[in-house]
């Protein structure tokens, strides 16, 4: 089985409990939680089944939703639209009017408290002649063909097995 932290291939998973939730993970993930025993009987019934299915999937399109070649906003977003706004010598106020906000937008943004919308981020792109969006980068272990994506029939299993 792949381990349902990091998707390793794992020969013997240990089962802990990680901030609620049961999983069964390779050695290296299990540090991160606490062990439980297995019960040893399998006293689940097909909605608990269903229902850890479905958080469990929810957790991974949470951290896996997407894929390489994705773009998403970059860490330092607040650095590079303040820095490509002195270097046009503009003012937060000639910012905000070139892409029709408000000031205190502007502040925010570049304060990193608020994190532009798509359309905004567009707008500040070609504004400041910049980019915003950084490839989304995905730890090769990750990728959605080597088996690290698990099957409805897997979740099962290690559900039952829980
Ligand atoms: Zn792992």
């Amino acid at each position: 089985m792949n381990c349902e932290l990091c998707g390793k291939k794992v020969g013997k998973p240990s089962t802990v409990s990680i901030e609620g939730s049961t999983l069964q993970v390779c050695s290296d993930c299990s540090r991160h939680g606490k062990e439980v025993l297995a019960s040893g009987k399998n006293s689940l019934s097909q909605d608990e089944i269903l229902r850890r299915i479905q958080k469990k999937r929810e957790a991974y399109s949470s951290t896996r939703g997407m894929s390489r070649g994705d773009k998403v906003l970059a860490l330092d977003y607040s650095d590079r639209i303040r820095e490509a706004r002195l270097e046009m010598g503009q003012t937060q106020d000639d910012l905000a009017q070139s892409v029709n906000e408000k000031k205190s937008v502007i502040a925010k943004l570049e304060k990193g408290s608020l994190r532009p919308s798509d359309e905004l981020t567009k707008k500040l792109e070609s504004s400041l002649n910049i980019e915003l969006m950084d490839e989304y980068q995905e730890a090769p272990t990750h990728s959605s063909n080597d088996g690290a994506v698990l099957t409805l029939g897997d979740l099962i299993k290690q559900a039952k097995a829980n």
